[in-house]
């Protein structure tokens, strides 16, 4: 049975009482709607952990004026059986007041990993979100956290959060689970029309692209990227929907800075706007061995 606990002093010791039986404790953060890429983190913590706790948290500080936090989906009881049916022990669920007081004063600057892509399109988004991870860890105290490659901006940057504030947490990175025709699962593909939803395949088939385009021998850069834009746009006008694509690049793994050339491990990035709904997705890019 899944205990569901929304106040802070009971999470912090139904932790303790796991951590005194010298379980380790595992932690999913999540803002529910939960999926199968959810549930793959989930899944990823049950086989490394002893608890596990997931929280469900649709954090306000990380949406921007006139971004869908209102609207964004809580069905929280089919939530909480898919989490219990995954063997999940504990579910933080906590509101909006129980994390932030309202004379709250101190956030987090998650630094120059997020100045670029969904940083710069979302301004404070990731302060939002390293701020709340960080509150979270120290709620939760974990021994490891899972994350999905699904965000990846988001997963180097609290990979560097633990790093320079020593949270002490072991960072698992999980791939990304996608539909059959390959768009990478979301809670926001809820939002899509059918003929949104068909045309929305855009964003992973760029991706595809890019890994095609390498993987035949091409590591010139503007030219993957023009790949990239022309499989989005074969695609794109295909159809009816408004659609606009925000960014379809090739960065370094590591500082997230655009690449000139592909020349060891690289990653393509794509973001696009599918009638209002704003969809992510990434993949890894390696040159062909010489
Ligand atoms: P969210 O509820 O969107 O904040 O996501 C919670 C966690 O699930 C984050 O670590 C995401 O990266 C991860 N996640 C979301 N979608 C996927 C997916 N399709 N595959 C793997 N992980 C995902």
């Amino acid at each position: 049975m899944i205990e569901r606990i929304s106040n802070k002093a009971e999470l912090r010791a139904a932790v303790a009482a796991a951590r005194k039986e010298g379980k380790r404790v595992g932690f999913v953060p999540t803002m529910g709607a939960l999926h199968e890429g959810h549930l793959s983190l989930v899944r990823a913590a049950c086989a490394r952990t002893d608890l596990v706790v997931a929280s469900i948290f649709v954090n306000p500080t990380q949406f921007s004026p006139g971004e869908d936090f209102e609207a964004y989906p809580r069905p929280i009881e089919a939530d909480l059986s898919a989490l219990s049916a995954e063997g999940v022990e504990v579910a933080f669920t906590p509101t909006p007041a129980t994390m932030y007081a309202p004379d709250t004063q101190v956030t987090v600057d998650p630094g120059p990993l997020a100045a670029r892509w969904e940083g710069a399109l979302r301004a404070g988004h990731f302060a939002g979100v390293a701020t709340v991870v960080a509150k979270l860890f120290s709620i939760v105290r974990p021994d490891l956290a899972f994350f999905g490659e699904k965000d990846y901006q988001q997963l180097k940057i609290i990979e560097r959060l633990v790093l320079d504030l020593d949270l002490g947490v072991g960072i698992v990175a999980c791939p990304t689970v996608r539909e059959r025709d390959g768009l990478a699962l979301s809670s926001r593909n809820a939002y899509l029309s059918a003929q949104e939803r068909q045309t929305a395949i855009a964003v992973p088939e760029a991706l595809e692209a890019a890994a095609r385009a390498v993987a035949w021998g091409e590591l010139d850069v503007p030219a993957i990227e023009a790949a990239m834009r022309d499989a989005f746009q074969v695609r794109v006008a295909a159809s009816d929907v408004a659609v606009s694509l925000d960014y379809a690049a090739v960065i370094d793994p590591a500082t997230l800075e655009p690449l000139e050339r592909v020349a060891g491990t690289a990653r393509a990035i794509v973001a696009a706007h599918v009638g209002t709904t704003h969809l992510i997705d990434n993949c890894p890019l390696a040159p062909p061995a010489a």
